[in-house]
């Protein structure tokens, strides 16, 4: 019901609520000029081959140490970043320091022919109409080849101008640089995306994997979904596998790859090298049924 008339309509803030976004307003304006301060850094997850365990690649994922408010999460960072356009800046810093640390492994000897550092790209980054042109352009003075290079997008990100995104993603295509579809699933209009956008990858998230052991419906879902991105010729990449029952599943329905805290966590730059010359593959548990089913 209306207020009587000559009620002031006063908004009402919580200390909380208040304090929330003073906050928010704050990381907003410390965003700005933390890649110059040092503030960021890349850490990498590698992803492994479901059916031998070889590495096959890593995600590189974004940290944010603030000198106040100690390690942020990208899951808060980020949209705040999408917001203000600070994204598009952060995201050219990305990916050179990807390209930095490729061809310092490749220098070293870690990185055999068919392993590829993916970079997550956010919608605002693929509405340039140069994105594709200037990435090739930065491989280029890098002297990186392509194949060692790898975008992951989410459904969101496509969604914000899904006709701009299409052509980047053609242009990538035919650079033969791989993108996956991030966080499939979570999204909206998946089937209308992966149909007609030039995909190789399809990432399940998280959400489909966590409840594998013990929920029937995830099963039957984590197997359609990998059947239907085989179906159009994407390779499938499991994330957030935990325990090894998940990996033994995700292995039996045919997913390809997969990635984890049940392998790694992201890794600094350097740990990760670390981790890469000691990772020893695991013999694979075989899948039985002997999970709980609900
Ligand atoms: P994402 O691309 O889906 O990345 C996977 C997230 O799952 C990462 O969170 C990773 O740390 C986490 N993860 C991996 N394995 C496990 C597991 O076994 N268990 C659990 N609980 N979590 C796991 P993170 O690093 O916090 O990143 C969150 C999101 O932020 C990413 O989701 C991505 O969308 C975005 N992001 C990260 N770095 C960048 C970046 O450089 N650029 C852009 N545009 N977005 C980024
Ligand atoms: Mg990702
Ligand atoms: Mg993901
Ligand atoms: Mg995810």
């Amino acid at each position: 019901a209306l207020p009587p008339e000559g009620t002031l309509l006063v908004q009402r803030y919580t200390p909380a609520i208040e304090e929330k976004q003073r906050h928010r307003l704050h990381l907003q304006q410390a965003i700005r000029g933390a890649t110059e301060r040092g503030e960021m850094s890349l850490a990498f997850q590698p992803k492994l081959s479901l059916a031998d365990h070889k590495i096959l690649g890593a995600e590189a994922l974004l940290r944010w140490q603030h000198p106040e408010f100690g390690l942020i999460s990208p899951g808060e960072f980020i949209p705040l970043a999408e917001a203000s356009g600070d994204i598009l800046s952060i995201g050219d810093w990305v990916l050179d320091e990807a390209m930095r640390h490729i061809n310092a492994w490749r220098a070293q000897g870690l990185l055999n022919d068919d392993f590829h550092i993916a970079v997550n790209v956010a919608a605002r980054q693929l509405t340039r109409k140069d994105f594709a042109q200037q990435l090739l352009k930065r491989l280029a003075e890098q002297q990186i080849p392509e194949r060692f290079f790898a975008l992951e997008v989410t459904e969101s990100g496509l969604m914000s101008d899904m006709n701009h995104a299409r052509q980047q993603l053609a242009q990538l295509a035919k650079m033969n640089i791989a993108v996956a579809i991030d966080d499939f699933g979570t999204g909206q209009s998946s089937l209308a995306y992966i149909k007609t956008l030039p995909f190789s990858t399809l990432k399940i998230d998280r959400a489909f994997v966590m409840d594998l052991e013990t929920s029937a419906i995830d099963r039957q879902l984590a197997h359609t979904i990998t059947q239907l991105a085989h179906s159009v010729g994407c390779d499938v990449v499991a994330e957030g596998i935990e325990t090894s029952a998940q990996a033994a599943y995700l292995s039996s329905i045919g997913c390809e790859a997969a990635q984890g805290y049940f392998y790694a966590r992201p890794l600094p730059a350097e740990a990760f090298a670390t981790w890469c010359t000691e990772w020893k593959p695991l013999l694979s548990t075989p899948y039985t049924e002997t999970v709980n089913g609900s």
